[in-house]
């Protein structure tokens, strides 16, 4: 089993460009009733105490969600809409702390607690320990926020696992494809899930996160994702968040996320977070944005 565990990492400034993107794509989504199939292949545990052993350790939040909530707390104009339906899901959870952000909700919670009665929520996730952690995680926020929803979990891999929930009943639906990566396999992986995904159900909107590393397999991705889209005339977004320089950062200092369908004015929308995002959570010269659209 993989090392990998998302609650070193909850609230990094990658979960903040993955989780502000993927709301504001749900939430363009339910501007129409038919109600929406959502599949979050890795799915973590779901909640993140940013209080815990792992996440003080990594401190990772600090340069994410805690350095943007201050940001935004000194700076309240001109906050983006995107950036607003953020926090709005995050305060939830955090009803009782008077100031801080105590507790970090992960994809699989930030989507139980945006759909609707009419969508759907399928989660995949393979460890060990997160998965009855979800489970938990889900059973509590469910009974909390959505108990007439439908929300299914299931302890299966993700990449192989998402081509038999599709095309969804309803021929709409959002899929969050979001590796760790861990495993050098997951970069070929996340192109197979794909091919095999977009052969059922091609207008379905693929959301895929991906690390910004000097690796090969990391920096080759974007290319193979652009050639796969190009080959089947899917139209995409890529939207890329820096927040220091690459060199001399020993973590992760750069994310990207690719959108498959990307669904209409999600661009027009990430065009006012992202220049914001870099303001509120870029911490030198090398700190950039990148939001490319074909279609
Ligand atoms: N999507 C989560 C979020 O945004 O809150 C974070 C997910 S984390 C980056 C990746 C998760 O995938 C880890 O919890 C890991 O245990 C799990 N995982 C690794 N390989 C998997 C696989 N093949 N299928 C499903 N889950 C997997």
């Amino acid at each position: 089993m993989f090392s990998y565990r998302h609650a070193f990492h909850a609230g990094n400034h990658a979960d903040v460009l993955k989780h502000i993107t993927l709301l504001i794509g749900l939430n363009l989504l339910q501007r129409k009733e038919t109600g929406i199939a959502l599949i979050d292949t890795h799915a973590g545990a779901g909640i993140y105490n940013l209080e815990s052993e792992y996440a003080t350790k990594s401190a990772e939040a600090i340069e994410g969600i805690l350095r943007l909530a201050s940001y935004c707390n000194e700076n309240p104009d001109g906050i983006p809409d995107g950036v607003k339906a953020y926090f709005k899901e995050i305060s939830h959870l955090n009803q009782h702390q008077t100031k801080s952000i105590k507790t970090y909700p992960g994809s699989s919670q930030l989507m139980l607690q945006a759909m609707r009665v009419q969508d759907q929520l399928k989660l995949m996730e393979l460890h060990t320990t997160d998965y009855p952690s979800l489970v938990e995680n889900m059973t509590v926020s469910q009974g909390e926020y959505r108990p007439k929803k439908s929300v299914q979990m299931f302890q299966k891999d993700g990449f192989t696992q998402l081509k038999a929930f599709l095309p969804p009943p309803t021929r709409r639906g959002l899929c969050l494809i979001d590796p760790s990566y861990e495993n050098k396999d997951d970069y070929q992986f996340v192109l197979t899930a794909l091919k095999d995904a977009i052969k059922r159900f091609a207008t379905g909107a693929y959301f895929v996160w991906y690390p910004i590393l000097q690796r090969r397999d990391a920096t080759e991705l974007p290319h193979q994702l652009a050639e796969f889209c190009k080959d089947h005339h899917l139209p995409y977004l890529q939207a890329e968040l820096q927040i220091k320089s690459q060199i001399l950062t020993e973590g992760l200092a750069a994310s990207g996320m690719w959108i498959i369908n990307p669904p209409w004015q999600l661009q027009e929308q990430l065009e006012i977070c992202l220049p914001f995002l870099v303001k509120a959570l870029g911490q030198d010269d090398y700190s950039r944005y990148e939001l490319t659209a074909h279609d």
